[in-house]
């Protein structure tokens, strides 16, 4: 497998572009401004991991975790899976060469057109065309499709039975998976995926459309040089408007920061997620840039959460079975093969989007110790003997839920970490709205909701979100966001104009995202990144083919 990543002793002092993470937005930066004929580095605080090399086994899962809380921090900063703690919420992020693309499910759907007549976006986003244009791009580079065979998946088919007793219609969900095998937009062959169902462990097959797979390599085969256990904390502007990117290099095994560097670029794209780029902007401020007052704000969980079902009557199969297999004959299907869209044409913010999940295999060996504290103690020793794939485990009902939420949340930066402040997250009308909609499925298959499996723990009762939105939300003008619709950050001077920006200092990723889209992110993201690389292509009279 080729791998992307150079040795640190390959950055050097300048580039045209340096891109800050390599998620949706860092790779599609990537990618278009190398074909733009830019020299582009890519800074990335995680490792590559490359097919393969996912975990398959809980002991190495178990060290793919960095969790981190106000108070605490364990595992490597380099690990694949990222959870931050919070005392309203938590959130769970990927992070390597690739980013979130490497451990999500994949799931790759438009928002609703009434999502963009919100005022909140700045009405460029309506108006120039180049929204749709992006979404073409994203369609043609991450090829998103559903599973010909979605239909036959046991998991579907018991969303699908459940449904239809309750009046609503199942459908096929598109996700970026290679279903044949095929060459894709950036030349390299994927294998057809084997439905194994391990799509947020790492898929292990190739088949996943990740970011490592399309736009990363096909930045590097122009010329991007990419790079990895490089964590940025800050950026500053000189004299002469250049950007210098202040990082730590990171140790191989992430544990231990190895020196500090700096190096200076003319255009810097912070894409390195909501987390990541609004606590770089925060960082940033501290050292005297200045900024939209907004910065930190509009954080939204996407009403994003993940729930059970427990004791189902019929057999799930919403257990991956991995690459190699773990069990032989068994087909799970993609992560996400079928969903029940609830719609709500009077009100936009009571729409719901109801998944049916996988958990990874890697998982499988810690599931019955994580329903313990719901006092199924009895399943849980019945799956110990049986093993997950054929005692009560078989049963277990995995949902994905997306909704809409108020974008309350809040960052801060305290102590040098980021922090999130959403005192009413768990309060949100529409976790009230999924339970009743989650409870009436699960009952209806003959199980018992399970809302939160992680109550127990560490995790307490706090909701927790894998899609983080905003926090460098977009606006028309400074007062309204922390970038304009290009993603340009806003030049917070006083005696500025209320729209003049830092020149070449962007940020394209989901931070920008100023509301919940009420479906799965990764589209819009990539959307929005195409749209922005038109924009700033024009702008600085820059021209790519794709
Ligand atoms: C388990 C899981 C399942 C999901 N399923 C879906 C799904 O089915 N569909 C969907 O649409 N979305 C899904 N998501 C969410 C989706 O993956 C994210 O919304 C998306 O990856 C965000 O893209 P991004 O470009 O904003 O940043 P990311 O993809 O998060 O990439 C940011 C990158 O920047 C790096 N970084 C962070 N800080 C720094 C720093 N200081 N210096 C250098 N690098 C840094 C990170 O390590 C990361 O690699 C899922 C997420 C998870 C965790
Ligand atoms: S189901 Fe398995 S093979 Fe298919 S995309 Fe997911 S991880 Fe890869």
């Amino acid at each position: 497998m080729m791998r992307l990543a150079s040795s640190h002793n390959a950055l050097k002092q300048h580039y045209d572009a340096v891109v800050v993470g390599s998620g949706y937005g860092g790779g599609v930066t990537a990618s278009r401004l190398a074909r733009a004929g830019k020299r582009v580095a890519v800074l990335e605080r995680g490792r590559e991991v490359v097919t393969g090399e996912f975990p398959t086994r809980f002991p190495e899962l178990r060290n793919e975790m960095q969790i981190h809380g106000r108070k605490m921090s364990s595992g490597a900063e380099t690990a694949l899976f990222d959870v931050r703690i919070g005392e309203d919420m938590h959130v769970i992020v990927g992070c390597g060469l690739g980013g979130g693309s490497l451990v999500n499910a994949g799931v790759a759907l438009r928002p609703d057109q009434r999502v963009f007549n919100d005022e909140v976006w700045p009405g460029a986003i309506r108006q120039d065309g180049l929204l749709d244009e992006g979404f073409r791009r994203a369609e043609s580079w991450l090829a998103p499709q559903t599973d010909p065979r979605a239909t036959e998946m046991v998991k579907y088919k018991s969303l699908e039975a459940a449904g239809k007793a309750l009046g609503d219609t199942t459908t096929t969900t598109r996700v970026a998976v290679s279903f044949e095998e095929r060459v894709n937009s950036a030349g390299i062959t994927q294998p057809a995926c084997t439905r194994c169902g391990d799509c947020c462990g790492g898929c292990n097959v190739g088949a996943k459309n990740t970011i490592a797979l399309t736009y990363l390599p096909d930045a590097k085969r122009h010329g991007a040089e990419l790079f990895t256990h490089i964590k940025v904390r800050y950026v500053t502007k000189d004299a002469d408007g250049r950007w210098r990117v202040f990082f730590s290099m990171l140790s191989p095994d992430g544990r231990s920061v190895e020196r500090d560097g700096e190096i200076t670029a003319d255009f810097v794209v912070l894409a390195a997620g909501t987390l990541g780029s609004t606590e770089i902007l925060m960082r940033s401020r501290m050292q005297g840039l200045a900024l939209s007052d907004r910065l930190g704000t509009r954080f939204s969980a996407n009403g994003d959460i993940i729930a059970f079902g427990w004791g189902a009557k019929p057999i799930i199969n919403a257990i991956g079975i991995g690459h190699p297999p773990k069990l032989d004959g068994r087909e799970i299907g993609a992560a996400v093969s079928g969903h029940i869209e609830y719609r709500d044409r009077e009100n936009l913010a009571h729409e719901l989007n109801v998944q049916e999940g996988v958990l990874p295999s890697a998982m499988a060996p810690a599931l019955p110790l994580l329903f313990l504290p719901n006092g199924r103690l009895l399943g849980a020793l019945q799956s110990l003997i049986k093993g997950v794939y054929n005692g009560p485990f078989a049963h277990l009902q995995t949902f994905f839920a997306v909704s809409h939420d108020s974008a309350s949340g809040v960052f801060h930066l305290d102590d040098d970490k980021l922090t999130l402040r959403w005192p009413g997250a768990k309060d949100e009308p529409t976790h009230r709205r999924l339970d009743e909609k989650l409870t009436a499925l699960v009952e209806q298959s003959g199980g018992t909701y399970v809302k939160n499996p992680l109550a127990g723990t560490i995790m307490g009762h706090q909701p927790a979100t894998a899609h983080p939105l905003g926090g460098c939300g977009m606006g028309n003008e400074r007062a309204e966001g922390v970038v304009n619709h290009k993603g340009q950050v806003f030049d917070g001077t006083p005696g500025r104009s209320d729209t003049e920006v830092h020149a070449g200092l962007y940020v394209i990723d989901g931070a920008i995202i100023p509301r919940s889209l009420g479906c799965n992110p990764l589209y819009t993201i990539t959307a929005l990144a195409e749209r922005a690389m038109l924009h700033l292509a024009a702008d600085f009279g820059l021209s790519y083919k794709i």
